[in-house]
């Protein structure tokens, strides 16, 4: 087995970062080599060599590792981030748990939002006849 990799820290991250960007568009062959290895550096890199959210948690508790409870959204559906879908009793990255949350969040407000009001039909027609109108007006 392999021995675990040492992870960079955010400032050999951020050294990684400037000297791709210095290397662009440097045709000399050791410009070109350098821009190559720190391209491919920066691709290996770990999730938490690269998300500042997740340093910061474990900066102050020592893990980015969160647990959450995920329900199905309000059409039934599993919440999704990137295409990859969260439902249940899960342990995630801080930063994933944060944006789960806000959709959970911002999905309620919705769903308050539609059982507020039954009655959308006439905002609904309303803008219809303000579109005609528009449309005749032209
Ligand atoms: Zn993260």
């Amino acid at each position: 087995m392999a021995a675990p990799k040492k992870l960079l820290t955010p400032d050999e991250v951020a050294a990684l970062n400037d000297e791709f960007r210095d290397t662009e568009g440097d045709e000399s062959e050791e410009g070109r080599r350098q821009h190559a290895r720190a391209r491919s550096k920066l691709r290996r890199l770990s999730h938490l060599e690269s998300c500042s959210v997740c340093q910061r948690e474990i900066e102050l508790r020592g893990s980015c590792d969160v647990q959450v409870d995920v329900p199905l959204d309000s059409c039934k559906k599993p919440f999704a981030i990137n295409g990859k879908e969260y439902f249940g009793s899960i342990t995630v990255y801080s930063c994933i748990a944060a944006t789960l949350l806000y959709m959970i969040d911002q999905n309620r407000q919705g769903m308050l939002r539609d059982t507020q009001g039954t009655d959308h039909t006439p905002v609904f027609m309303g803008q219809l006849h303000e579109r005609a109108r528009q449309v005749q007006d032209t």
